[in-house]
């Protein structure tokens, strides 16, 4: 990837977790603004930010963070949206883009647009990137690399904004779809939602069984259950957020799933091996055409190392 002219010449990226910290370093190492700003409301978190050395500017008052700012990147919680839009409307510059990483689409527009004065323009996007970890010591700057980043601008955005923020996304090596916020929403519902929801429950189910010990399941994961335990580590926090967010979605989603699992239970009780066979064969196919399109690594344990 070759140092891009700067798009930016103020960001403000609010909150300095995984993904947060993680756009801080890509704005660094692509050389995408002039000045970076960084805010976090918590105190350990925003002086481990300054350990690390993410930003030229932290604050623990977002308020006070976003003064001139150009692009204000919010990367809290779902449920966070709301108050830290409540607390920069007031402080906005004329032509100020807001986005944000948001892993739900429809109800981040519906919180913040109202709270947001004339002339400055709310385009939300989601990096389709993370791992289970939080927190700015998790981040890496490589993160979006080679992958999504769904953006869902309103209907009559402002083509220049919008132009900037794909640009600003592709500086980081990922690739930019644009899509409507309900669709977003359905999509990531089957691809992320609900899977993140399996392996809570599968974990959840496992800890609680009584004729299989704890310390077995922990002894034999490597049959399957440790992927599962990967995903069920990821925050808590973001995680909640998202299942309230995106409920419509999810629970559509669910239903779906639920009745899949039924003929699945239906065929092992009947011993229809042949529609078993026929599943996990095109399931298999899946995987490969996930590897093919560059999304994971066909290594076995999944290949994933990170450089930054
Ligand atoms: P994270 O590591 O927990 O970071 C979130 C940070 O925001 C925390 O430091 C949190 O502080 C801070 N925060 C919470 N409320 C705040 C407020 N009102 N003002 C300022 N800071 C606040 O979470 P993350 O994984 O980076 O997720 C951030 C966003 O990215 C979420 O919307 C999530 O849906 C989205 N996302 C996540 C992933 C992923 O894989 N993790 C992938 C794509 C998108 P406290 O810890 O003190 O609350």
């Amino acid at each position: 990837m070759t140092v891009t002219d700067s798009i930016f010449n103020r960001i403000t990226i609010v909150g300095a977790g995984l993904i947060g910290s993680s756009v801080a370093r890509a704005v660094r190492k692509y050389e995408v603004c002039e000045t970076l700003a960084l805010v976090d409301a918590n105190e350990t978190i925003i002086s481990e930010a300054r350990d690390l050395e993410l930003a030229d500017e932290y604050y623990t008052d977002v308020e006070k963070s976003v003064d001139n700012s150009d692009l204000i990147m919010l990367a809290v919680p779902v449920g966070a949206m709301t108050s830290v839009g409540a607390a920069i409307a007031g402080n906005l510059k004329a032509g100020a883009i807001i986005s944000d990483v948001g892993s739900v689409k429809e109800s981040v527009f519906k919180a913040l647009d109202p709270l947001l004065p004339e002339g400055v323009h709310l385009i939300p996007g989601h990096p389709v990137a993370g791992t289970e970890q939080s927190g700015p010591s998790a981040g890496f700057a490589t993160l979006f690399d080679d992958r999504w980043c769904i953006i869902t601008p309103p209907e009559g955005a402002d083509e220049d904004a919008l132009e900037k923020l794909s640009a600003l996304w592709k500086a980081f090596g990922s690739r930019v779809e644009i899509m409507t916020p309900g669709h977003h929403d359905l999509v990531l519902a089957i691809t992320s939602h609900v899977p993140h929801l399996i392996a809570y429950n599968i974990v959840g189910t496992a800890s609680d069984l009584e004729e299989v010990t704890r310390s077995e399941v922990i002894k034999y994961s490597a049959g399957g259950f440790r992927d599962f335990t990967r995903i069920a580590a990821s925050d808590p926090t973001m995680w909640r957020d998202v299942f309230l967010n995106n409920k419509d979605a999810v629970l559509e989603m669910l239903g779906r799933f639920s009745e899949d699992l039924t003929a699945l239970q239906r065929a092992i009780r009947w011993g229809d091996g042949d529609a078993l066979f026929d599943l996990f064969t095109r399931t298999r196919g899946i995987r490969r055409r996930i590897i093919d399109a560059g999304q994971d690594d066909a290594a076995a344990d999944f290949g994933r190392t990170h450089e930054d």
